[in-house]
């Protein structure tokens, strides 16, 4: 297969910017790969705004500002045979590949236009791992020594990478990343002959973590991904690795890529994976860093074969199976039961108590203006005024825990009358006609009909 430098840099942009759209920088950033090889994806992904110079995009950085960054592979070649991957030998097609000082001088001609702020750097394998790796390092060399550009760059270190080429990125990288792709050495085999998983992917990741512990100065961010649905892993399957690796590797972020199939590959015939998995991922993966749930609980959101529900989210799951402990009352909660109780995030669950401090919380309206969101919180919160007086029964019910009570499929039945919310009003003007649960409902009209 030859590697093809004739287009010109802004073509090549065009096409390896592209491709490095399969390599994922944040949960909001997927986007469709504009490769022709791909099979399609099993369901459409939402992408981030693009710029319109190839390559650019929007992109959310940790600290939630968004940059434009350049997002490239040094070249889409590789010797690998990862059998999900549109880059892989298995696919027939031309490659293109930059040299470092058009890559490197690409980038600050853009960065003097201001249509920049920082760099992904990707790349296939072509040659040796190290020899890649080391291209990149040489790539970011001329921009960071030679230009003397201080800003973001994210750089992936290609799996088998030597250690001392991993020490030279881990002194120039802002982030780094190996990918990880499947959580065990027995699903890797499922999708590549050639990579070893604790030899070519977790030694490095440990690596990148050891010199973090031991430098002096500045720390780099060490993320990785992941292929979800390749290796007919479960979602507990990842988890476990993921919730291991956040501890033991102090790792920033972990990104899902849902699986599509690619024509050509071993898995061109393996069914695409819906993005709504993908998604379910992220929410489980919020749970775990960033609202503190324990191991305990995120485990009552897998079903028995190990899988998230694709119609509820993870945290709704949770809150469903510890019903017992739900309504929790807005004025007196504590951070952590707020934290819990589904449309409430870390910033409304801030707002309450500093806005709680002052005057008591007794209507929605304030508490969708702190940010919560009314019509998944309201059968588990209660307020002055707003206790739900059958929280635990309306939850049940609206959760398919058990069947509606009989008086509530008659009311809902005769459309109105005593509601099933049980405050006895009649539909007309309710302020609840239509929400989850109600007369009026999507669920509440389906369990009529069926009556
Ligand atoms: S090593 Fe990376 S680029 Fe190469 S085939 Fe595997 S996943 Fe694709």
């Amino acid at each position: 297969m030859l590697i093809n430098r004739k287009p010109d840099t802004f073509a090549k942009l065009a096409i390896l910017g592209g491709m490095a759209g399969d390599d994922i920088l944040s949960a909001r950033d997927a986007v469709p790969s504009p490769n022709p090889m791909l099979a399609g994806p099993a369901t459409p992904r939402r992408g981030p705004a693009r710029n319109p110079v190839p390559g650019v995009y929007r992109a959310a950085m940790p600290n939630g500002k968004f940059i434009n960054l350049m997002r490239v592979m040094f070249t889409d070649f590789c010797k690998m045979d990862c059998f999900y991957c549109p880059n892989s030998h298995w696919v027939p097609r031309k490659r293109f590949a930059f040299t470092v000082d058009e890559l490197a001088n690409a980038f600050m001609e853009l960065r003097r236009r201001h249509a920049v702020d920082g760099l992904f750097l990707s790349s296939g394998i072509a040659g040796t791992a190290s020899k890649t790796t080391q291209k990149l390092l040489n790539v970011v060399e001329v921009i960071r020594k030679k230009h003397g550009f201080t800003g973001y760059i994210h750089m992936k270190v290609m799996p088998g990478t030597d250690r001392e080429l991993v020490e030279a990125a881990h002194g120039l990288g802002t982030r780094l990343s190996v990918n990880l792709e499947t959580p065990t050495d027995e699903m890797m085999r499922r999708i590549s002959t050639m990579k070893d998983l604790e030899r070519d992917i977790l030694d490095p990741m440990r690596w990148v973590h050891q010199m973090n512990r031991e430098s002096s100065g500045g720390k780099v961010g060490q993320a990785t991904q992941l292929v979800v649905g390749a290796a007919n892993e479960s979602d507990r399957d990842i988890f476990q690795r993921i919730d291991q690796l956040y501890g033991e590797l102090d790792l920033k972020r972990v990104y899902y890529s849902a699986f599509r199939p690619v024509r050509y590959t071993p898995l061109e015939e393996h069914p695409g994976v819906p993005i709504a998995r993908e998604h379910r991922l992220y929410q489980m993966d919020w749970l775990k860093r960033i609202y503190s749930f324990s191991n305990q609980e995120i485990s009552q959101a897998f079903d028995a074969d190990g899988y998230l529900d694709l119609h509820r989210d993870p945290k709704t799951a949770i809150a469903v199976e510890n019903a017992d402990a739900f309504p929790v009352d807005v004025n007196t909660a504590t951070r952590e039961q707020l934290l819990r109780v589904p449309g409430v995030g870390p910033t409304s669950t801030d707002r309450i108590l500093k806005t709680r401090g002052e005057h008591s919380i007794d209507t929605w309206r304030d508490l969708q203006a702190m940010g919560v969101v009314r019509k998944r919180a309201w059968p588990f919160l209660a307020f002055p005024g707003q206790r739900p007086p059958t929280a635990r029964q309306i939850r049940l019910d609206l959760f398919g825990e058990r069947q509606p009570s009989e008086p509530a499929l008659q009311a809902t039945a005769a459309g109105h009358g005593a509601t099933p919310c049980g405050v006895g009003s009649t539909c007309a003007g309710c302020s609840l006609y239509g929400a989850p649960g109600h007369p009026g409902s999507p669920e509440m009209s389906a369990l009529a009909a069926a009556a």
